[in-house]
């Protein structure tokens, strides 16, 4: 495993680790959470619907419910005459109807018997004199304290219709008062059917009379009386005796049954059973006011009573309901059932939180990615930067051990006087000479490598001649150039206009760049500096004839001790350094830099600075 293998290894890993892995486990979550979401919601919805059911369904007709027991329960059950009254008259005129059987189950209320309207004591009616008209009145206002059996109730009533009739007949000014205290309350608990019977004659004789308007809340009270008398007849044909209420359960509601639109509550008071009798409307007021108070846009509610029967909300087609309970306990046979109206309303419900769990997963997966990325990014800045610092350190210390090898070995032979004659001494001071100026040039760099790193390196930019630079970077490389027998050309355009640039760097850029062409050339060399002026700019230009750079690594070379070939071994001087100092300073200078290479050609390095406004 190379030195570079590892560190990428382990890029590798930290990427699987910091970003991967809990992308993944996110993503996974997310997923889990979506579809537990969907049941949440799901059993959200129907957490919160039951709760409103039973409130609207169980609490509050148990309420209401309640309210009309302790009503029934008041009825003066051992006055029938009252309590007649007050079935017509009553404040509240829920129950429109009564049964009463005695404990040992026969009816007590409403006498029915069937009026064949041939009892003898109604003779005296088909006589017309005043004598009988007298007698009549007599009859139909019986003594307060009289016991009144339905039989002289019948009698009475008859006697009632007699003496209206007689008195329409007549012009007899009693007739008001007869019909305002007959129909206004005084009822009687005689046969029911009598009883409406006389209601219904007596409301005709008022007609007659023109009495409708002066007695019309009488006649209200009379008609809601033959109402209740009618229904109770009704019922108890239904129900003849308490037996036939067997499996009824006791404080109950049910519709009675063989086609009456009426409904009954079951009460059991001191032994006696009493079936309250309520219009449909009575019932069914509470449930549809609870239907359309809890009915929504996502929900259908269907009641059904005690025979299957729809009787409040929406008919529902053949779906399961999601929730379903019975009425309270005063209705246990009625059925309330919840349909949500769109079956796709659980996704909908849902979908607001699941859009919520992915984006914040999105936030999350991305927020790692970054995280992840920029920490990976560090740790490999972190790994090119050792590695860069291994770099230096070994191009240092093989840059400065040559130079200073060698130049030890002379100064050893000089001082030794190991030196033939005068003229090898020159030499050997010269060539220590010579590494020297190569150990400053490489501090040099180091220096401005160092500078440009802290960002201390100042310019002093100033209008100055091109021709300045080229020449005197030509003459600083002249006498390396004439060592290494290298062809050196450098060729000036006239009239050059002056670039605003710091003389000293640019020297430096140039001298860089003709180093390195007669560094990276073979034996025959061949160098070429030209200056010249190019669409309001000046490019100076340094081509090579030598070893030319592959494409590849063109861009990199202005890299910090990026070297092509950076093998230890390499023939030629340099730690990597001077192309990064160039375009440094070229960048500075608000110019440009290009490479043109081709591998064995050779290769043009061209600077362009922007020449002053003049
Ligand atoms: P060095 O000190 O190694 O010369 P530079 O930064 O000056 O560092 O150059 C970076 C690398 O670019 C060199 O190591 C060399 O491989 C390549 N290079 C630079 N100039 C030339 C050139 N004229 N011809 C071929 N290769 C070059």
């Amino acid at each position: 495993m190379t030195a570079q293998a590892n560190p990428l290894r382990w890029v590798l890993l930290l990427l699987i680790a910091a970003v991967i892995v809990p992308t993944v486990c996110l993503l996974w979550f997310m997923n889990q959470a979506v579809r537990n979401e969907r049941l949440a919601v799901q059993q959200k919805l129907i957490d919160v619907y039951s709760k409103k059911a039973q409130r609207f369904f169980v609490e509050v007709p148990d309420l209401f419910f309640a309210g009309k027991e302790e009503h029934l329960r008041s009825y003066p059950l051992n006055e029938p005459r009252n309590f007649f009254q007050l079935f017509a008259a009553g404040p509240d005129r829920f129950f429109q109807g009564m049964l009463i059987y005695a404990p040992q189950g026969e009816l007590l209320y409403p006498p029915l018997f069937v009026d064949t309207g041939e009892n003898p004591a109604d003779k005296p009616f088909a006589d017309k004199s005043q004598e009988t008209i007298e007698l009549a009145y007599l009859l139909s206002y019986p003594d307060g304290s009289a016991t009144i059996t339905p039989g002289v109730a019948a009698r009475v009533m008859r006697s009632r219709v007699f003496l209206a009739q007689r008195f329409l007949e007549t012009a007899d000014q009693r007739l008001v008062n007869h019909l305002r205290r007959s129909l206004g309350g005084d009822f009687l608990p005689g046969p029911a059917e009598t009883t409406a019977w006389h209601i219904e004659r007596l409301v005709a004789i008022a007609n007659q009379a023109g009495l409708a308007q002066q007695l019309a809340n009488e006649i209200q009270t009379a008609q809601n009386y033959r109402a209740v008398c009618e229904n109770a007849v009704q019922a108890a044909l239904a129900y003849p005796s308490a037996a036939a209420l067997d499996g009824w359960p006791d404080q109950t509601i049910r519709k009675l049954p063989g086609g009456l639109d009426l409904y009954g509550f079951k009460l059991n008071v001191s032994g006696q059973t009493l079936l309250g009798i309520a219009a449909p409307e009575q019932i069914l007021t509470i449930l549809t006011a609870s239907v359309s108070d809890m009915q929504d846009e996502m929900i259908r509610i269907q009641v059904s009573d005690n025979l299957g029967n729809i009787i409040a909300g929406e008919p529902a087609a053949d779906e399961k309901p999601f929730l379903k309970l019975t009425a309270g306990k005063f209705m246990p046979d009625f059925a309330v059932s919840f349909y949500f109206r769109d079956s796709a309303v659980f996704e909908k419900a849902a979908h607001r939180q699941t859009s919520l769990y992915t984006w914040t997963g999105v936030l999350v997966a991305g927020l790692v990615t970054v995280t992840g990325v920029t920490a990976i990014r560090a740790v490999g800045r972190q790994i090119r930067m050792n590695r860069l610092k291994n770099d230096f350190i070994a191009t240092v210390t093989h840059e400065l051990k040559t130079p200073l090898a060698s130049m030890r070995l002379l100064v050893d032979t000089l001082l030794e006087k190991r030196c033939p004659d005068e003229a090898t001494a020159a030499e050997y001071l010269q060539m220590i000479a010579g590494e020297n100026k190569r150990l400053t040039h490489l501090i040099d760099n180091f220096l401005t490598f160092s500078r440009m790193e802290r960002n201390k390196q100042v310019f002093d930019l100033q209008p100055i001649a091109p021709a300045d630079i080229a020449l005197a970077a030509a003459d600083a490389v002249k006498t390396k150039f004439a060592n290494t027998h290298c062809g050196f050309t450098c060729t000036i355009d006239d009239n050059l206009p002056p670039v605003n640039a710091d003389q000293g760097a640019m020297i430096t850029v140039l001298v860089n760049l003709l180093d390195n062409a007669c560094k990276y050339t073979g034996a025959d060399k061949q160098i070429d500096l030209r200056v010249v002026a190019q669409n309001g700019s000046v490019c100076f230009a340094v081509t090579d004839n030598g070893i030319g750079i592959p494409r590849r690594a063109q861009k990199k070379i202005f890299n910090r001790f990026y070297q092509v070939d950076s093998r230890l071994s390499r023939s030629v001087e340099g730690c990597g350094l001077g192309l990064s100092i160039v375009k440094f300073i070229v960048t500075a200078h608000k110019g440009k830099i290009d490479v043109q290479s081709a591998p064995c050609k050779g290769s043009v390095f061209t600077v362009t600075l922007e020449s002053c406004k003049r």
